[in-house]
């Protein structure tokens, strides 16, 4: 079956030049980048270079890069590593929209109290909210650069700002911003930000922290000496070239294709919610990532929707794909003030790059069927 992919915030497609890049380090440099012969020598050459890359890209130092194994190890290398290293301080506030990989691992931190902020109906936290609670015992305050669910770009700049005036450290999850934007760490203020190679055409499995030099973090995962003594293990040296390939092509490009895919999934909303008029955008138009459209199908269940859909060939999704099967309606939707129904009635339709206007209409086509019948 030829499938339409709109599915593009859960995972993208491999970028084919990016594979050449990693296929020497599984191939001939198969070496252990802590290795002291010609073939370690040779994978540390490669993981210099995806770090060179990525630090240049993020206008940060080449030290201040750290590879992981995805965002949401990056999540609890911000919680866990910035909690080991709390001192006498007990409270992080975070918003209440965060990814599970965040609220979950909040949830179990010891002796700690999480406030939790949320979002207007537009799925946008006010900074005034954070400033409010944020105070000389919280160490720690994390906001996410963009929501997975509604595409919603969050303030965070302000919020990095109204933390530091209370002497806390600024932690952003740029999972879903990263293939969408461009950031520079220094100009954003932050003291680490984490992001996963998956999400724009790079392998999955890798990502990267920045942690900025003296912020105070503990490690998370003990062993070797890897990463700076902040994550043991054997280093994945073609995950990481191919994670600084995918994120150096992406740039390349980004001006371009973020106006295509805006433009297309424009062209999809307008003609979405053309179909009926109970239907309507959750989120702000205007102040979300290019790729989401997060549709609330009133009326319409929406995992029969989806499940009819993905039977003709079309890949959506109901939110996060992490909490795809479970029965509980998104938390993003609900925080937003949703009723748990509509929230049950909304799918969450993202786009890119490969996708077309034939694939739009043709998805468009499909959809007028189904709720037809
Ligand atoms: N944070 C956000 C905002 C995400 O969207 C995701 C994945 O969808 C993650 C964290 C987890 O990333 P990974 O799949 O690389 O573990």
């Amino acid at each position: 079956m030829d499938y339409i992919y709109l599915d593009h915030a859960s995972t993208t497609k491999l970028d084919g030049r990016v594979l050449e890049k990693m296929l020497p380090y599984l191939k001939e440099n198969y070496g252990n980048a802590n290795s002291v012969h010609g073939i370690g020598r040779n994978a540390v050459k490669g993981l210099d270079e995806a770090r060179g890359i990525v630090a240049d890209i993020l206008n940060a130092d080449f030290n201040e890069i750290y590879f992981t194994s995805g965002g949401t190890e990056g999540d609890n290398f911000a919680l866990n590593g910035f909690t080991k290293k709390r001192g006498e301080k007990n409270k992080i506030v975070i918003s209440s929209i965060e990814h599970s990989a965040m609220l979950k691992t909040a949830s179990e931190l010891k002796g700690v109290e999480v406030v939790k902020i949320k979002p207007n109906s537009l799925g946008l936290v006010n900074p005034n909210d954070y400033l409010e609670s944020i105070d000389e015992n919280t160490y720690l305050v994390s906001l996410m650069m963009a929501n997975n669910e509604v595409g919603s770009i969050e303030p965070i700049k302000e919020v990095c700002y109204n933390a530091h005036l209370k002497g806390a450290n600024f932690f952003t999850d740029a999972v879903q911003a990263m293939g969408a934007m461009e950031i520079d760490v220094k100009d954003l203020g932050v003291d680490m930000l984490s992001f996963s190679a998956h999400k724009f055409n790079g392998p999955k499995g890798v990502g990267a922290v920045y942690i900025k030099n003296g912020a105070q973090i503990g490690g998370i995962i003990t062993g070797g000496h890897q990463e700076r003594e902040k994550r043991g293990g054997t280093s994945n040296v073609a995950g990481a070239i191919g994670l600084a390939y995918a994120l150096k092509y992406n740039r390349e490009t980004l001006k371009k294709d973020s106006e295509y895919i805006t433009n297309l999934r424009n062209y999809f909303i307008d003609k979405v919610l053309s179909l009926n008029g109970n239907f309507k955008l959750n989120g702000d138009r205007e102040n979300r990532l290019p790729n989401n459209a997060n549709i609330l199908f009133k009326g319409i269940n929406g995992e029969r929707l989806l499940y009819k859909l993905d039977i003709m060939g079309v890949c959506a999704s109901l939110g996060a794909a992490c909490s795809a099967g479970s029965i509980d309606p998104s938390h993003v939707l609900t925080e937003m003030g949703l009723t748990s129904i509509d929230a049950k009635s909304s799918i969450r339709f993202t786009f890119g790059k490969e996708n077309t206007y034939e694939e739009v209409d043709k998805v468009i086509s499909i959809i007028k069927n189904l709720i037809e019948e």
